[in-house]
């Protein structure tokens, strides 16, 4: 606790007015409620990303709710007991439910999920369940790689051209059942898509492109003070807390510092030739980075 209320201190100092907290599974984080009422006390908007398992256990979520964060975004992973155990280790899936029920009564949240290998043929389930807990928006991304304990972790990914047809297949159903409330965080070229496709996302207001990294609009805290480009990013940390920075001041130097800026610059350039001259580039910005880091882009990405 008190490294996250020195962090605290930090961002305060940095003019920063919301927090995202996020996991792993941040209320298995036993200061969570303690740390909301300090971010309440220091005037800064906080929002949780959770499961929302715990909440599902009466004793929890009647604290909780006495300091709650100001935003809940609910995380959806499973679609079934059987998936539930099966992908998130989550024993009762009931309890999920009505988890889930009880955050999108109180806060009006809507349900993510994550278009991954394991849930790939069931996104029509998985909406029925957000439907079923009561969310009246959804929002869906692709799996990203991420890089932790030296390894790559890939094991949710699922091939570009997979992804495209799963998702461009169950689009209408889930749509007709959200009404339209549907926001799609594309993370992928938008040239691997079929172009009617993006043309009605965009129309409707459904396509969210480009990352907090990408658009330089957040901070990621690690739980070690690590300063990370990406929560997906653990393994290369920007800074880290008394080593590289130990103030707002000292942060936004080490941000401006050559070596920084070149690291963004190289993360954040364009992952083919065809990205330069694309109408879509400002939009699309190649999509994720470290989508490159497992996929040969030359070979993926067709040019808008
Ligand atoms: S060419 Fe590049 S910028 Fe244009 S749509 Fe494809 S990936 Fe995005």
């Amino acid at each position: 606790m008190d490294l996250a209320l020195r962090l605290l201190a930090i961002t305060r100092d940095m003019g920063i007015k919301n927090i995202t907290i996020i996991g792993g599974e941040p209320t298995l984080w036993k200061h969570l409620m303690e740390f909301n009422v300090e971010c309440r006390k220091a005037g800064i908007k906080t929002t949780l990303v959770t499961n929302a398992y715990r909440f599902g256990n009466n004793d929890y979520w009647r604290q909780y709710v006495d300091k709650p964060n100001d935003k809940i975004g609910a995380s959806l992973k499973a679609f079934s007991s059987d998936s539930a155990m099966r992908i998130a280790k989550i024993h009762d899936f009931e309890i999920l439910k009505i988890g889930l029920h009880r955050v999108v009564s109180r806060f009006g949240s809507g349900i993510s999920f994550v278009c991954n290998s394991f849930v790939l043929n069931d996104l029509l389930p998985l909406a029925k369940v957000a439907y079923e807990c009561g969310a009246r928006s959804i929002s869906i991304s692709p799996c990203t790689p991420s890089f932790s304990k030296g390894e790559v972790d890939t094991s949710g990914m699922v091939p570009l051209i997979d992804l495209v047809e799963n998702i461009v297949l169950q689009y209408d159903k889930i749509n007709d059942l959200f009404a339209g409330q549907l926001m799609f965080s594309i993370k992928t070229p938008l040239c691997i898509w079929p172009k009617d496709f993006i043309e009605k996302l965009t129309e409707r207001g459904q396509l969210r492109t480009s990352c907090q990294f990408q658009h330089r609009s957040g901070i990621i805290f690690g739980p070690k003070g690590q300063i990370m480009a990406c929560n997906s990013m653990a393994d290369f940390p920007i800074g880290i807390i008394d080593e590289n920075y130990n103030s707002a001041e000292s942060l936004i130097k080490l941000f401006n510092s050559p070596t920084v800026v070149a690291n963004y610059n190289y993360i954040n350039s364009y992952p083919s030739e065809l990205c330069i001259d694309c109408p879509k580039a400002s939009l699309c910005r190649g999509g994720c980075p470290l989508m490159w880091a497992v996929y040969n882009a030359k070979e993926s990405i067709p040019g808008w």
